[in-house]
């Protein structure tokens, strides 16, 4: 389990990383310009007369005349100097977010900073050092082990680039490849390979293969700095070994980037970098800043977001906010060499820090299929279980503590001991408001879908009269239709005023549990929340997790019944339906009065009775044994109308990401660039 407190906290953490200078840097005439004060505290431009690690000369930027030294405080998730190693960064940033993957969040790590920053070394690494994309698959493959008895886990992972609004495969050699969403599946690059590396050594020679096939482009700046953006994703699917009708699928996927360098086009000296190369570097990298931005602003709840700005963005859909988990590595120089760049760097970092994610249900959307609810609930109700599971054992502990926690206590004044019981008080009622803010929020949400399966139900019945009825009878439910809709129309925009407010209540309760985390963060000499506190705090997110799942399972319930009410009133029709229509066709046939196009009708609708075969849901692979278990629903306006079509039939896929066939796990000498 991970001791980070990141499995509680909503917001995208953001950690810098300083390199250690280089030569340049080093021999040259400048002076640092990061001074790193804590774990998570850094001075940018710090006054000189404070810090006494300027070098004995003063650089040109340094004539205080012209410039006043900014000495901006920054305060982040983790400031790491040039001493951190590979792992002290993995432990601070990817690791804290693997327990989300493994519940099936996506998640995403962005490297972010100027060319020569150190993006690469700390996404990739050196053979001597490996990167945050290395150690993460090392931590997932050791983390599978440990629950291989529960679960069967599958791991691939794909390695692309964006390059002038270009994706490209790096791990195999083929042009330009398209991105689309789907709607199960979430976002999906067509043809991408995906690859599933047998051991530590194929992950390194898959990732140098990869990296070998990037876009490079010397610049002044930096000789090997790289100009596209390198998206490394690890797509894990899990399933539990015990066999159920609804089976417990999983699917997450984390994207881990090395972004191309923020630098302006024009710092990197580039008059002779072609132009459109330069615009589209910007596209995709403002794009991702505007989402940022907009994913950042609280106020900016109902506004658009621009994913579809570029490719990049594109791609991140479903890994970037919502329920996804995010953490940004922003690197810097700490020399006045860059100041300009840090200095950015440092501002969209702190930016990026103001995104929340917020707790999102996972109900799905209308036209799910009611199995998929009950695959929902299935789920949601063993995510429940294993809260439980670890609520008992924090509550347990929290019973056998005393005597240890006692004996620790011992060692605190009195005074941190009334703090500490202080912020008990404190997180209980600020846990209480955030339960009713929860509750009221899902139980808006419910409406919602509520109403929408109504004015949907209502559009369905609206069209079957007008196929049946004369036209006064269709017109008076026209009129009567549209009352309906008008009304729940009506309900709808009261309900997102409603909605608005309780996600108002939730960003101050949120605002207030940052600011109190902040004040118990002081409580200790380490800039951490005391463990006692951190306890407590997991625990009242956990009791909430377990409450709102529960609400969450009920209100599917509830839409389950409403969708069966429906389903038993369309078998009845059925029912009814199809004996007319049987001896209707008997009689004209007995008329000879059949022609061709009631003919095919009449066989479409008799192979249409059959049980369907062949459907594949989205969490399913065609290689899995499929039985006929859903038998999908006829549309019965199209049964009047003398034809027939399947309902949201899902065309068969290969495999259960992207649709693409696990390919070789290296592409041929021949297929090589
Ligand atoms: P970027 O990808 O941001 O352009 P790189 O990762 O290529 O930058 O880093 C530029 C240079 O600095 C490389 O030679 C790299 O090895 C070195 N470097 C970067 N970060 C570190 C670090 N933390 N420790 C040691 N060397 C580093
Ligand atoms: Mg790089």
């Amino acid at each position: 389990m991970s001791t980070s407190d990141d499995n509680v906290c909503s917001h995208v953490k953001v950690v810098i990383r300083v390199r250690p200078e280089n030569r340049k840097e080093q021999e040259g005439k400048y002076r640092r310009v990061v001074h790193v004060v804590d774990k998570h505290v850094l001075v940018f431009d710090p006054k000189e007369e404070e810090f006494s690690f300027f070098r004995g000369h003063k650089s040109k930027h340094r004539d205080i005349s012209k410039r006043q030294n900014k000495d901006l405080k920054f305060v982040f998730d983790g400031v790491f100097d040039e001493n951190a190693t590979q792992l002290d960064i993995f432990e601070h940033t990817t690791k804290t977010i693997i327990d989300g993957f493994l519940n099936g969040y996506n998640c995403t790590v962005l490297a972010y900073g100027a060319t020569g920053a150190g993006k690469t070394h700390t996404m990739l690494g050196l053979p001597s050092e490996p990167g945050v994309m290395y150690l993460t698959m090392m931590d997932l493959y050791r983390r599978i082990d440990q629950i291989k008895d529960e679960k069967l886990c599958e791991i691939a992972v794909s390695y692309l680039e964006v390059y002038n609004e270009q994706i490209h495969d790096l791990l195999s050699n083929s042009g330009p490849l398209a991105v689309r969403e789907d709607s199960q599946k979430g976002v999906i690059v067509q043809g991408l390979t995906l690859h599933q590396p047998k051991s530590a050594e194929c992950i390194l020679e898959l990732l140098d293969y990869g990296n070998k096939n990037r876009t490079q482009h010397p610049t002044d700046l930096n000789a090997t700095s790289s100009r596209s953006h390198a998206v490394f994703q690890i797509y894990l699917r899990q399933r539990d070994r015990t066999a159920s009708i609804n089976q417990n699928v999983r699917i997450a996927k984390m994207s881990l980037i090395d972004l191309a360098g923020s630098e302006r086009i024009s710092a990197a000296n580039g008059k002779r970098i072609c132009f459109r190369e330069g615009a589209n570097i910007n596209r995709s990298l403002l794009a991702l800043g505007n989402v940022i931005n907009v994913l950042a602003d609280s106020k900016s709840k109902k506004q658009h977001i621009p994913y579809r700005n570029s490719k990049l963005t594109r791609l991140l859909k479903d890994s970037l906010g919502g329920n996804c988990r995010t953490v940004m590595i922003a690197a810097v120089s700490p020399s006045s060499l860059s100041y300009e760049d840090i200095y950015n760097t440092l501002k969209y970092a702190n930016q990026a820090k103001e995104i929340r994610s917020s707790l999102r249900s996972n109900v799905l959307s209308l036209d799910s299929h009611i199995s998929q609810y009950a695959k929902i609930c299935e789920q949601q109700k063993r995510e429940i279980m294993m809260l439980k599971e670890k609520l008992k054992a924090y509550e347990e502990e929290k019973v056998a503590v005393p005597e240890s926690r006692r004996l620790s206590l011992l060692a605190i004044s009195s005074q941190q001991q009334a703090a500490l019981e202080r912020f008990e008080e404190i997180l209980k009622s600020l846990f209480m408001n955030r339960a009713e803010i929860r509750r009221d929020c899902l139980k808006l949400e419910m409406q919602f879908k509520v109403n929408k399966l109504k004015a949907f139900h209502q559009a369905q019945y609206y069209h079957r009269i007008q196929l049946l009825h004369p036209e006064e009878q269709a017109e008076k439910a026209t009129c009567k239709r549209e009352r309906r809709l008008a009304s729940l129309e009506a309900q709808q925009v009261q309900i997102e005023r409603r909605k608005q407010e309780v996600e108002n209540n939730f960003e101050e309760n949120n605002n207030w549990l940052h600011r109190v985390e902040n004040e118990m963060r002081l409580l200790s000499q380490n800039g951490h929340i005391p463990p006692v506190l951190h306890k407590d705090l997991q625990l009242c997110h956990l009791q909430l997790e377990v409450k709102d799942l529960r609400q969450q399972i009920e209100h599917m319930m509830y839409l389950i019944s409403l969708q069966e009410q429906e389903n038993k009133r369309s078998g009845r029709l059925m029912d009814t339906l199809l004996p007319a229509f049987h001896k209707q066709y008997r009689a004209l046939k007995e008329a000879e009065l059949v022609n061709h196009s009631i003919d095919s009708a009449f066989m479409e609708v008799k192979q249409l009775v059959q049980p369907v075969k062949g459907v594949v849901w989205a969490d399913q692979t065609v290689e899995e044994e499929l039985e006929p278990k859903y038998c999908e629903q006829l549309d019965f306006s199209k049964v009047l109308a003398f034809s027939y079509l399947v309902f949201k039939q899902n065309t068969p896929c290969n495999s259960y990401y992207t649709g693409v066939k696990l390919t070789k796990f290296f592409p041929t000498d021949s297929e090589k660039r």
